[in-house]
């Protein structure tokens, strides 16, 4: 079975539903996302390591929990994946940052890349991939595979919507991966939209349509 996580907060489903309208303006629409992904973020960095340093407090010393080991990195897939990445920066505001360019052949709906830009050091770093449609999977798939070969090796994919064949597909290619998501829908379109989903995240959060 992939691990999968779907989130089961009241706040993240009330907000999605929000989203999903379709008159709902774009102002409204990359606020409610902002909102999700810091909901989204603190899910999903739940079992970030901590370590115990000794601090000092107005009153005595103490022994404080913090966040052990390397900075975690962000990695947005674009363009769609910079609306989850501004709320999780939000949350986490020293995690390094990565850009993944592709786009979907329209044709054949398979993920040609266009830009690469991730900190150097992966290795020993935790990664969250972002894209806010995991609908076929072919953009993720292609997207984690470069994120692995750059070094990574603790990834999580985080999304807002995913499609039962784009879980399939990324699973597939990619078991050791587990992915968060705000739901699960019902399938994809003809054109590769999810349904009901919410449309083309990308232009929804842009306003480009
Ligand atoms: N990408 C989107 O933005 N929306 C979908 O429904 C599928 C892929």
């Amino acid at each position: 079975m992939p691990e999968v996580h779907i989130a089961d907060h009241p706040l993240i489903k009330h907000k999605l539903s929000l989203m999903r309208k379709k008159d709902a303006p774009t102002a409204k629409f990359r606020q409610l996302l902002n909102e999700i992904s810091m909901l989204l973020g603190y899910e999903v960095t739940r079992d970030l390591k901590l370590e115990d340093v000794e601090i000092e407090t107005p009153i005595q010393t103490m022994m404080a929990p913090r966040l052990a080991g390397k900075k975690l990195v962000l990695i947005s897939i674009l363009r769609a994946g910079n609306g989850l990445l501004e709320g999780m920066l939000d949350l986490i505001p020293s995690a390094r940052v990565g850009h993944v360019g592709l786009y979907r052949d329209p044709k054949t709906l398979v993920a040609v890349e266009y830009y690469f830009k991730v900190p150097e050091d992966l290795s020993d770093r935790p990664v969250l991939a972002l894209d806010p449609m995991l609908a076929t999977g072919n953009s993720a798939v292609a997207a984690v595979q470069r994120i692995k070969e750059a070094g990574a090796r603790n990834i999580k994919m985080v999304c807002l919507l995913a499609a039962p064949e784009g879980i399939e597909t990324f699973h597939a290619a990619h078991p050791d991966v587990p992915i968060y998501t705000a739901a699960l829908d019902s399938h994809l379109n003809d054109h590769g939209y999810i349904v009901p989903g919410l449309g083309d995240a990308g232009d929804r959060i842009y306003g480009t349509k």
